[in-house]
């Protein structure tokens, strides 16, 4: 089975891993430092901090913000953890509609601004940025705080400029299919010394160190800190990361003149002014398709392609079902459509190939 995305580790790698197992500290020591200092280099930001998963992270940015109580405008095309993150902050969630590339219409936004909205959360669906100069000026211009769910994007860009540093706070996941991996991981990344300070004390029990063994608690906080093990996989991952991209980048580009105006179904183009990171490669079946898409992913599964659909709109999980107003169409529409096919760094351009006549070959059948 060629899975949608898969994890790409090498001997360095592993040999990383293992001499942190050899050492004297598993947590709290240099490995996580060194890995936040490196991330902050490779991205040009100020301030890194490294969580246990990207849900952590979500939750501390929320809870350093003070969310609690707010509304929040954020995107229904995502893993349910942006908005599950939010209700556990006694957030509300406020779902504005996407557009047909499956990020947050910016301008959508506006007009689900209230007097109790705080933040704007946006996704990088698939790895592609959202138009982010016009949703921050938005964001500025009503004085919220604007997040950025970057976990599919680590690596890309947009205008010439590294996600990461285009919103108040940025949020990566190095969860294990995700662009480059920890394991279980996350990251926080802020320009703000304020959101990074209290984000750190979130991140381990709110605890301030004094002197020797004095110290002081004053608000609680959690164990989400990330092993020096995982953090040393971060490292060497780090370091591979560009590479990554770039052999995604070219299964993608193969894929996109493969299935150019093809008949059955469209793909995401990429505008210039974005670096995609190709975490997802997603496919819209065209509309006479999609009474048949539990047949065709079943058929594609069959036929050894582990394909995903990305993903079930959080306002239609029954969770969430009491947050909307009006149907969102073009999330929903977007969930009839999409189908991500296989695309990941340890895929040659041959596979690319195999799995593309895969996919046409079925359709042929249909
Ligand atoms: C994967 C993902 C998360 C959660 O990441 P974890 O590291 O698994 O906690 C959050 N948001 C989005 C958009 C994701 O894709």
């Amino acid at each position: 089975m060629n899975p949608y995305s898969r994890q790409s580790l090498n001997e360095a790698d592993i040999q990383a891993v293992l001499d942190v197992l050899k050492s004297d500290l598993l947590t709290q020591g240099e490995q996580t430092e060194l890995f936040e200092q490196e991330l902050a280099s490779y991205l040009g930001a100020k301030f890194v901090l490294v969580f246990n998963s990207a849900t952590s992270a979500l939750f501390s940015a929320y809870r350093a913000l003070n969310l609690g109580g707010t509304e929040v405008i954020t995107s229904p095309l995502s893993f349910v953890a942006t908005a599950n993150m939010l209700l556990e902050n006694q957030a509300i969630p406020v779902f504005c509609d996407i557009k047909i590339d499956g990020n947050i219409d910016e301008n959508k936004i506006e007009s689900l601004i209230t007097p109790k909205t705080r933040a704007i959360v946006s996704v990088d669906y698939a790895g592609k940025s959202v138009e982010i100069d016009q949703i921050y000026k938005l964001a500025q211009a009503y004085d919220l705080a604007l997040i950025s769910d970057s976990s599919h994007s680590f690596g890309g860009q947009y205008q010439g400029r590294k996600i990461g540093t285009l919103a108040d706070v940025t949020i990566f996941s190095f969860h294990a299919l995700k662009p480059m991996t920890t394991g279980e991981g996350g990251a926080l990344v802020t320009d703000s010394e304020e959101i990074y300070q209290k984000a750190k004390l979130i991140r381990s029990h709110g605890v301030v160190k004094k002197t020797l063994w004095n110290s002081d608690v004053a608000h609680s906080g959690f164990n989400f800190r990330l092993s020096e093990f995982a953090s040393a996989l971060g490292r060497s991952q780090l370091k591979r990361v560009d590479d990554f991209i770039a052999q995604r980048e070219k299964i993608a580009r193969f894929y996109d003149e493969v299935f150019f105006e093809n008949p059955y179904f469209d793909f995401l183009p990429i505008p210039v002014h974005i670096k995609s990171s190709r975490h997802l490669y997603p496919i819209f079946l065209k509309q006479k398709y999609w009474c048949a898409k539990e047949s065709i992913f079943a058929s594609l599964l069959e036929r050894g392609l582990g394909v995903q659909v990305h993903y079930k709109p959080i306002h239609l999980l029954s969770l969430y079902r009491s947050y909307v107003a009006s149907p969102l169409y073009c999330a929903e529409r977007f969930y009839h459509a999409e189908l991500s096919i296989p695309c990941h760094q340890l895929m040659s351009l041959e596979d690319a190939r195999k799995s593309a006549e895969n996919i046409l070959n079925l359709f042929n059948t249909l």
